[in-house]
């Protein structure tokens, strides 16, 4: 069985109902967070999942409204991490994540600085192990694998959807994407598909092109409503 768990289903715009978009997955006794928007650990929080609960974080591309709380998540996981060894967080993206990690990492130099000085049984700053990937599997532990394969967001590029397999159960994480031929591919069969859509009647609404330019992404592949 895969339990899947919508964490936030906001956008880039505050929304006071809707997290930033996040899904928990969690199958065979494993804890998958994909994506990691606006107030994830607090939504997660709610079901009963901190950061340090976490097996790895995948990523489906690196617009700032689906790692928006990367920063909060990465230093969380560290200060609630009690082991004296601790196992570093896979975390599996496109292209660009090493370095996006990196500059997280960097950002909050100085916290991680006066946590290590501060605390003696930190000695570290905290522990990824970062993977990159547009396409095959990405994962096999303990009975639950992991596919990847190219999306279309352009044009945002590269972006990656995730098919998450325990058992007989399935499910594909696809982000924000239009059809595409890849996706058909890796979502074929699949048990759930969760997938980002853009309701063009409310966004055509707001009068600044900024947003309007969202309708790109639908108008790539020719078709009104992305789904
Ligand atoms: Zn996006």
């Amino acid at each position: 069985m895969i339990e899947i768990t919508l964490l936030g289903t906001g956008s880039p715009i505050p929304d006071p109902n809707r997290a930033g978009p996040s899904t928990l997955v969690r199958a065979g006794g494993q804890v998958f967070l994909v994506d990691c928007g606006r107030g994830v650990l607090q939504r997660a929080a709610a079901v009963g999942v901190g950061a340090g609960g976490l097996t790895a974080l995948l990523l489906t591309h690196l617009h700032s409204d689906h790692i928006g709380d990367l920063g909060d998540l990465l230093i969380t996981r560290w200060i609630t991490t009690f082991a004296p060894d601790p196992t570093p967080l896979p975390i599996i993206g496109p292209p660009g994540t090493a370095e996006t990690v990196e500059a997280m990492l960097k950002a909050f130099g100085h916290d991680i600085g006066y946590r290590i000085a501060h605390h003696a049984d930190l000695t570290a700053p905290p522990a990824v192990e970062v993977h990159e990937y547009t396409e095959g599997t990405v994962w096999d532990r303990d009975g639950v694998s992991i596919r990847v394969a190219p999306t279309d967001h352009r044009p945002v590029a590269p972006t990656i959807g995730f098919r998450v397999e325990s058992g007989a159960a399935s499910v594909v994480l696809a982000g924000d994407t239009v059809p595409c031929a890849s996706l058909d591919e890796l979502a074929a069969g699949a048990g759930a598909l969760v997938h980002t859509v853009i309701r063009k009647d409310l966004v055509t609404q707001i009068p600044q092109q900024r947003f309007l330019d969202i309708c790109d992404y639908a108008r790539l592949s020719g078709i009104q409503i992305a789904i």
